[in-house]
């Protein structure tokens, strides 16, 4: 058996020719266009490329961009200074904080400063809390974990009832997964770094999502057969024989998971332009809470 590839790119494609789609009528009605403003603090060259990566689909959807870029050196106030200047901007109907922030800054007081209007990653407390809430629903939805559901839903449009297990509970991946997984009424188990039998959890779930950032973490022997795999890991490994001298691979054995799994996604081409995509949704939604 050969698994069928969750092609993300593809996904990615057709939900951004949507949205490109919907602000071609808001201009044709003279409606409003949603604005992004994406804020980038220091050097870091994979938050860069993330950065520039979001601008880029951003003009090619039509969507008005704004960017800001400050230095390393950053103090906490001036990040926050501007965050509240957007929160006031009625040109702006997203706010992007591309995280990690240099070490000298707190991303949790940044991340409270933006309002949850604005919040498009869908990662302010606000919308975390109400994600977590049995009878709520987030103003945004997490971008990366959106992602996930729906390259899920893409191969098994429902997965009420069946277990899954999301290796990895970050505030921004795999926490949010599970509770999603949750709203779509499957059973996830949240495995993480001091999580004993994580092979035996692997091997008894209809669904693995892995979010640990440990490349080759989830051994192809662990994978129930047929079980939908989603790889969101984004590993660097040094490779001379590449022009970048890296090579990205994701937290699963893919060569040995492709020969269990029933679907699975890879790395790259798979939850990276996903993330990007539902971004991209957000920030349209945003404009009705203008
Ligand atoms: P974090 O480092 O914040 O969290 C990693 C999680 O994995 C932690 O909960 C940690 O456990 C757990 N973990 C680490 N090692 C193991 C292990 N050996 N066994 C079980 N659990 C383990 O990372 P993120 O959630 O931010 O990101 C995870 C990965 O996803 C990274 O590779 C990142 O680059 C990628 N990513 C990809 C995105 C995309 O768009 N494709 C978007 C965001 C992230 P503990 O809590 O105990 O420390």
């Amino acid at each position: 058996m050969t698994a069928e590839i969750i092609d993300g790119k593809k996904l990615a494609e057709t939900i951004k020719q949507e949205i490109k789609t919907a602000i071609d009528d808001r201009k044709r009605q003279s409606l409003p266009i949603p604005g992004l403003a994406t804020v980038l603090v220091g050097n870091d060259p994979a938050s860069k490329t993330y950065v520039a990566s979001k601008i880029k689909t951003t003009a090619a959807l039509g969507i008005r961009s704004l960017s800001y870029e400050l230095d390393e050196s950053c103090p906490q106030e001036k990040l926050e200074a501007l965050i509240q200047e957007l929160n006031q901007n009625p040109d702006v109907q997203g706010i992007l904080v591309q995280l990690p922030l240099p070490s000298h800054l707190s991303e949790d007081n940044v991340l409270h400063t933006i309002s949850p209007k604005k919040d498009v990653d869908g990662i302010h407390p606000y919308n975390a809390g109400l994600l977590s809430r049995k009878y709520s629903e987030p103003l945004f939805y997490p971008c990366t974990p959106s992602g996930i559901i729906r390259m899920i839903q893409s191969v098994c449009p429902d997965i009420s009832g069946m277990d899954a297990a999301v290796i990895g509970r970050s505030s921004i991946v795999g926490m949010p997964t599970a509770m999603m997984l949750s709203r779509c009424n499957a059973t996830p188990t949240i495995c993480h770094s001091q999580t004993k039998h994580l092979d035996e959890i692997c091997r008894e779930s209809d669904i693995i999502v892995a979010a640990a950032g440990s490349p080759g973490l989830l051994k192809g022997a662990w994978i129930k057969p047929g079980a939908i795999v989603i790889d969101v890991g984004i590993n660097h490994i040094p490779d001379e024989t590449q022009p970048r001298g890296y090579r990205l691979v994701g937290d699963v054995e893919f060569d040995e998971a492709v020969k269990r799994a029933g679907a699975i996604s890879p790395v790259p081409g798979g939850v990276g332009p996903m993330t990007i995509a539902m971004l991209m949704s957000n920030t349209l939604k945003a404009i009705d809470y203008r």
